[in-house]
C-alpha cells in the first residue's frame, strides 16, 4: 500500500499510520502561512476500506475531488466528519487520486488545443527549465490577455478559461488577437505546491512598477503587454471555502474603473445561462474591502495602469460552491462560455 505525491500536482505528507486510519497534512512548501492545498495517490489499496485524516481544514463541504486518471474528477461527497473523509477501494481500483479540488492536468489544456488546432508555444523557460506552454489565435492590433495559475493551486480558474477560449473561438472579436497563459506559475502547477504568497512573493505580486519580475513567466507577461492591451482577464480561485468565496466574484482593483466593472458585469449577468456556475455581481468585491487592497501590484493592476487596458480584471471560482451551485467542470466551463459572451458584448458597446 502506498500514499504518494509522484504526480502532476501532487501534494501530500503522511503523518502517521493507524490501523486503518492515515494521518495526512499538506506540505506549505515556501508559502509562509497556513494554506489548503493537497493532492495524494493510493495505490494498491484495492478491497480495503480506510479512512484519511487531516488535522484541520483541508476538505470542502463534498467530500475530496476522485479521479482515476487525474483528468475526468467527481465529489466523493460529504462523510460525516469535517476533516476526515473514508473510502472502500473496489477489488479492482489499483490506483486513486484524492485531492482538495479537481485539478486541471496541462495535459488536459493540450489536448483541448490540439483539438481546436491550435500550437502550443514557449511563453519562457520556467525557473526550474520547463517550457512554459502558451497559444495564441485570432488576427489584429489589439491583444487580449488571458492567464490563469498565477497561484499555483488555483486549478478553477482553467475551467473557466476553457470556456472563454472556446467562446472566443466562436465568436471573436474583430481585429484582436488572443493570447492566453494558462498555468503562469507552471513550476508550480507541475509540482503542487500551494504557490500562494510564496516567498519571496508570488507570481501574482510579480507586476512592481519601475521594478523588473523575479519570476520568468511574469517578465515574459510584461514583455507580451509592453505596447499595450485592449483586455486582460486573470483567472483564479479564491480562499478554501465560505461567505463569498463559495461563489464567483469578480475582484473590482481600481476605483477608477468603478463604473467599467459595473456594466461589464451586468453583460455577464445578462448573458449568463442556467447551465452554467451562477455568476451574481452583488458577490464582486470592490477595492478596498476585506483583502483586496486597490494598490497591490497585481496583473490586473499593472495592465489597468501600464498597458494601459480598457478593462482588467481578476473573475475568482470558488472550489466547491454552495449545495444550489455546485462546482463541476461542465458548470465552470459553461459560465467561462457566458464570460467570452460577455467580452463581446461589451465591446460591442465601448
Ligand atoms: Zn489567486
Amino acid at each position: 500500500m502506498l500514499i504518494h505525491q509522484n504526480f502532476t500536482g501532487g501534494n501530500i505528507r503522511i503523518e502517521a499510520i493507524e490501523d486503518n486510519t492515515i494521518y495526512l497534512n499538506n506540505e506549505l512548501r515556501d508559502t509562509p502561512h497556513d494554506w489548503f492545498y493537497w493532492a495524494f495517490c493510493a495505490e494498491n489499496f484495492a478491497g480495503k476500506t480506510i479512512t484519511f485524516r487531516f488535522p484541520k481544514e483541508r476538505i470542502g463541504y463534498y467530500g475530496p475531488a476522485v479521479s482515476h486518471d487525474l483528468k475526468r474528477w467527481t465529489w466523493l461527497g460529504a462523510g460525516e466528519e469535517e476533516n476526515a473523509f473514508t473510502y472502500t477501494f473496489q477489488s479492482e481500483e489499483d490506483k486513486v487520486y484524492f485531492a482538495h479540488s479537481m485539478l486541471y492536468h496541462p495535459d488536459r489544456f493540450a489536448a483541448f488545443a490540439k483539438k481546436h488546432n491550435l500550437e502550443l508555444h514557449e511563453l519562457c523557460q520556467s525557473k526550474k527549465g520547463r517550457s512554459v506552454p502558451y497559444i495564441t489565435f485570432g488576427d489584429g492590433e489589439e491583444i487580449i490577455l488571458l492567464t490563469a495559475r498565477h497561484h499555483a493551486c488555483e486549478s478553477t480558474g482553467n475551467y473557466i478559461l476553457e470556456g472563454v477560449l472556446e467562446g472566443l473561438l466562436q465568436e471573436g472579436l474583430p481585429s484582436t488577437k488572443v493570447i492566453c497563459i494558462p498555468f503562469t506559475d507552471f513550476d508550480g502547477v507541475m509540482d503542487g505546491d500551494q504557490g500562494k504568497d510564496r516567498t519571496p512573493r508570488d507570481h501574482n505580486r510579480d507586476y512592481r512598477l519601475n521594478e523588473p519580475s523575479i519570476w520568468p513567466e511574469t517578465a515574459a507577461i510584461r514583455e507580451i503587454a509592453a505596447n499595450g492591451i485592449r483586455y486582460g482577464f486573470d483567472f483564479h480561485s479564491p480562499f478554501h471555502c465560505g461567505e463569498r468565496h463559495d461563489t464567483v466574484f469578480l475582484v473590482e482593483k481600481v476605483e477608477t474603473k468603478l463604473a467599467e466593472y459595473d456594466v461589464f458585469s451586468e453583460i455577464l449577468e445578462s448573458v449568463w445561462t442556467a447551465d452554467a456556475l451562477r455568476y451574481d455581481k452583488r458577490n464582486n468585491i470592490l477595492p478596498g474591502v476585506e483583502w483586496n487592497s486597490p494598490n497591490a501590484p497585481t496583473f490586473a493592476c499593472y495592465m489597468d495602469s501600464v498597458a494601459n487596458a480598457k478593462l482588467a480584471c481578476t473573475l475568482e471560482t470558488a472550489y466547491f460552491g454552495t449545495p444550489d451551485n455546485i462546482f463541476t467542470p461542465e458548470k465552470a466551463i459553461r459560465l467561462g462560455r457566458c464570460f467570452a459572451k460577455a467580452i463581446v458584448e461589451y465591446d460591442k458597446q465601448a
